[in-house]
């Protein structure tokens, strides 16, 4: 079965190396000249689930995706994986709610998610910080861009690839999985954009002791090469990807602001602006492509990966290719109706 996918990122990466462990023929046909030429090129990102307050057929997405990755990561060479833990500080009122309700109503186990002290969270972390926080050991950290080739290893792909590549090759269904150009195909979808700037910092003395990541609405991960990420920016009025040098000033000031003297001897070493695709209902889209002037009928949409694209793209994949390849669903109903091209 001959899929051609649309998108050299994290979607059509993740979605190509799961169609070809199941004996699939996925061809990737990117526009840029490299894989991972959007929002997937970073060179580290936090893998975390969405947290909602309830359980709900979209927690259960995030829930599942979180599993699944990591039993993906463990066999994935050279995609820099720091399973270091994650703590998401309680800097808030409205946090607080928020996250005491997530662990109550998820039920994952004490030892997956839980709330710890602002002591434990600085024994935890390594450096002094001052609020509590929601603990996630299993949490962590992986290098995007490096996924995407291991992802892709063994797989065919073009790159500077135009829409004849892959409107001509004749395949058995075809995957929209081009971030935001997805509304260019199908512009009845209600997708928008984020753009977004990380920064990326040389590992100081000091913040060489930090042992997890940390995230406070910003993030700083933990080392990986001699290296942080300090992200990141949100700016729903911006769709371009050029540096903006304010941007990499408010990242290092929202992380001063919550771990306190770790900017000091922290040098910037580069930083990356993308934009991310976001859906009305802030959840991705995924599935069967709705009645569209294509004329392609086995048409599927994988989207709108927002902030949390390392788990949500590695599900998606999983989905659809039980689609395409007419396999039971390991999600439910409601979820994957909830994931639903149709549902706008
Ligand atoms: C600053 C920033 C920080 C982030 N941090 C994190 C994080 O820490 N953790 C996390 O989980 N997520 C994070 N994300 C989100 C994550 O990066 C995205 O959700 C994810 O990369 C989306 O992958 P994608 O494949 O859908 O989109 P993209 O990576 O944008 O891929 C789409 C691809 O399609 C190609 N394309 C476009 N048009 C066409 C066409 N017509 N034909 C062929 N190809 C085309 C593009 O060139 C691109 O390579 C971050 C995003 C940003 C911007």
């Amino acid at each position: 079965m001959k899929v051609a996918i649309v998108g050299g990122g994290l979607a059509g990466c993740a979605l190509a190396h799961i169609l070809d462990f199941v004996g699939a023929e996925p061809v990737i046909f990117e526009k840029g000249p490299s894989l991972a030429s959007g929002a997937s090129g970073n060179s580290i990102g936090l893998y975390n689930p969405r947290f909602t307050a309830e359980r709900t057929p979209q927690s259960d997405y995030y829930a599942s995706a979180f599993s699944a990755v990591l039993r993906r990561f463990s066999k994935l060479e050279d995609v820099d994986w720091n399973p270091s833990g994650a703590l998401h500080l309680i800097n808030d009122e409205k946090k607080k709610k928020r996250f005491y309700q997530t662990v109550d109503s998820w039920g994952w186990m004490p030892e997956t998610m839980n709330i710890v002290d602002a002591d434990a969270a600085s024994e935890i972390a390594g450096v002094e910080l001052r609020h509590e926080a929601m603990y996630l050991p299993q949490s962590g950290s992986v290098s995007p861009v490096k996924l995407c080739r291991a992802y892709t290893a063994g797989v065919d792909f073009h790159l500077n690839a135009p829409d004849e590549a892959w409107r001509d090759i004749n395949a058995d269904a075809v995957v929209l999985a081009c971030g935001p150009a997805v509304r260019e195909y199908l512009p009845d979808l209600p997708i928008g954009t984020v753009r977004g700037q990380i920064t990326e910092v040389e590992a100081s003395e000091k913040s060489s002791e930090i042992k997890t990541a940390i995230c406070y609405g910003g993030y700083m991960s933990a080392p990986v090469n001699d290296m942080h990420i300090v992200g990141s920016t949100f700016q729903r009025w911006l769709d371009h990807s050029d540096l903006i040098e304010q941007d990499d000033v408010d990242n290092m000031n929202k992380m001063a602001a919550h771990i306190s003297g770790m900017e000091e001897g922290l040098n910037i070493i580069g930083s990356r602006a993308s934009v991310r695709a976001t859906s009305q209902d802030h959840f991705p889209i995924v599935g069967k492509a709705p009645a569209n002037d294509l004329g392609i009928d086995n048409l599927y949409v994988s989207a709108a990966h927002g902030s949390h694209g390392i788990l949500s793209t590695f599900m998606a994949a999983k989905l659809l290719t039980d689609m395409i390849t007419d396999r039971p669903y390991s999600l439910s109903m409601d979820t994957v109706s909830a994931l639903s091209p149709g549902r706008f």
